[in-house]
Parts: structure tokens; C-alpha cells; sequence
């Protein structure tokens, strides 16, 4: 009887344990088809959208491959996550097409150690992709309620290497200054002085510029202190703002 009233408490702790093992497992069978469905989205957007379209550069592939793209838009757009367009993020801004992502951070050449600059955090999926590639990454928004969802994102998914600005991106971060590469994701009508004497010699600067649906993406490359410039694909971006909401 002692003996059967002793085990009393670890029966009842094992069938507690056994039962919050089963409620895992369920909870575990019942996302799992989720999970590899995104997987599933996620690797047929890089074979349909990013290697047949000519990107080549192994380590972007494999960032886009791994950077779940769905956990940076809203969940209303979750299903459309790795479709072949910009989405809606709130605040009348977008995270870009996944080719555009992919593309301007091809044309950036970067490597494990370069230091980059990004203006324009939005959903904070360019800068996930740009932190898979390179040990540091900063980056600054001026919508002070998207920067800071982008970087509690970023802790919830170890993003260590990467620094949140809340502020003006046409000021550039001259602290951490200069950068081996600068990208810009929203649309100034010209290259802001302060950006360009912020970008390292050899470094390479990847920017929309134009007005409000014209804008033609350009490529600086500083060489032997002077810049040049090219123009390298027509695009659309939603416009750089100051903090009165003028466009510049
Ligand atoms: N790179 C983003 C794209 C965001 S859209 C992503 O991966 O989701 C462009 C972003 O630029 C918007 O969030 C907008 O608020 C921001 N922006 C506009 N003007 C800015 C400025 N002057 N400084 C910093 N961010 C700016």
C-alpha cells in the first residue's frame, strides 16, 4: 500500500509529462506540413525567379534559399510571400520583389568581410539577406514603428551583425563609416552627397534615383577617390522622404 500511495505522485508526473509530450508532437505534425510548404515556395522562387533570371553568386542564392521571406511580411500576405512581386508592409511601404533583392546584392560583389550600409530597413528582408553574406550590416529607416519591428525580428532570429538606425538615411552613419557597400531601397531624385562620401575606395554604392514612378537603379564604384556612374535597370521604388515626409 506504501509502496502504491509512493508511486502515486511519479505516475501522475509521468502522465503529465507524456501528456505535454503528445499536445508537442501535435502541435509539431500539425505546422510541419506549413513549414516545408514555405520551404517548398522559398526553393522554387530561387529556381524560378533567381537562378533562371541569371543571378549566379553562390552565396546570394544560398541567402535567398535561407532567409524565410514569409516571417518578414504581414500575416495577411503570408501566402503571397514568394510570389514574383512587391508586397504591402504598412506605413505605404514594400518589401521588394525577391529578383530585385537578389539582384542588388549580386551587383554589390560582397563578401564575409565587407561592411554595408543599407537606407531603408522597411520589413528588414534585404538586410537579413546582406547579414547571411557579410559580418556587419547597418541599416536605417525613418518609420520609427518598421525599425523597430525589424529589429526586435532580427533578435528573435539571431541577426547579431546587424545595427537598426531609426533616423534620416540621407545623413548616411557616418560613425560607422566608410562602407565597403551602400544600398538604397528607397528613391531619392539624386545621390545624396553624404552617401557618397561615406562609400571606401573599391567600394560600391547600388541606389534608385529618379522621380516618383520613373527611377533607374545606378551603380557607384569609387576608384581612386573619383565615382562612377552607371545606370543598370529601370525600376520603381517607393520614395526617399525626409522627416517632414518631402520627397528628396
Ligand atoms: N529594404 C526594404 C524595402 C523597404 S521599402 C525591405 O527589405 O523590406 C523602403 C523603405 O525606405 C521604407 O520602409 C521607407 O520608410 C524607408 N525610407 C524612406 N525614406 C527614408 C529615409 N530618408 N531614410 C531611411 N529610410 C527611408
Amino acid at each position: 500500500m506504501k509502496a502504491i500511495k509512493e508511486c502515486f505522485p511519479v505516475s501522475f508526473l509521468c502522465r503529465y509529462i507524456i501528456f505535454c509530450f503528445v499536445i508537442l508532437i501535435l502541435g509539431c505534425v500539425r505546422s510541419q506540413p506549413q513549414v516545408d510548404r514555405f520551404k517548398e515556395l522559398r526553393e522554387n522562387m530561387v529556381a524560378t525567379q533567381i537562378e533562371a533570371r541569371g543571378i549566379t553568386n553562390r552565396e546570394v542564392i544560398e541567402a535567398m534559399r535561407n532567409v524565410e521571406r514569409h516571417l518578414f511580411v504581414p500575416e495577411t500576405h503570408i501566402q503571397h510571400a514568394y510570389g514574383d512581386h512587391p508586397l504591402p508592409i504598412g506605413y505605404g511601404q514594400t518589401i521588394s520583389q525577391p529578383y530585385i533583392v537578389a539582384f542588388m546584392t549580386e551587383i554589390l560583389k560582397l563578401d564575409k568581410s565587407s561592411k554595408v550600409l543599407e537606407v531603408g530597413t522597411g520589413s528588414g528582408y534585404q538586410a537579413a539577406i546582406l547579414a547571411e553574406i557579410c559580418d556587419s550590416v547597418y541599416t536605417i529607416e525613418i518609420v520609427e514603428e518598421l525599425g523597430m519591428r525589424s529589429s526586435l525580428l532580427f533578435k528573435n532570429l539571431g541577426y547579431s551583425n546587424i545595427k537598426v538606425k531609426i533616423g534620416d538615411g540621407y545623413e548616411g552613419w557616418d560613425e560607422y563609416s566608410p562602407f565597403d557597400a551602400i544600398i538604397v531601397t528607397c528613391a531619392p531624385t539624386h545621390v545624396p552627397e553624404p552617401l557618397k562620401n561615406q562609400l571606401k575606395e573599391g567600394g560600391r554604392m547600388i541606389i534608385p534615383v529618379g522621380e516618383r514612378y520613373v527611377q533607374e537603379l545606378v551603380l557607384l564604384t569609387r576608384k581612386k577617390g573619383s565615382l562612377k556612374q552607371t545606370s543598370v535597370l529601370p525600376v520603381r521604388f517607393v520614395p526617399m522622404v525626409d522627416e517632414k515626409d518631402m520627397i528628396y
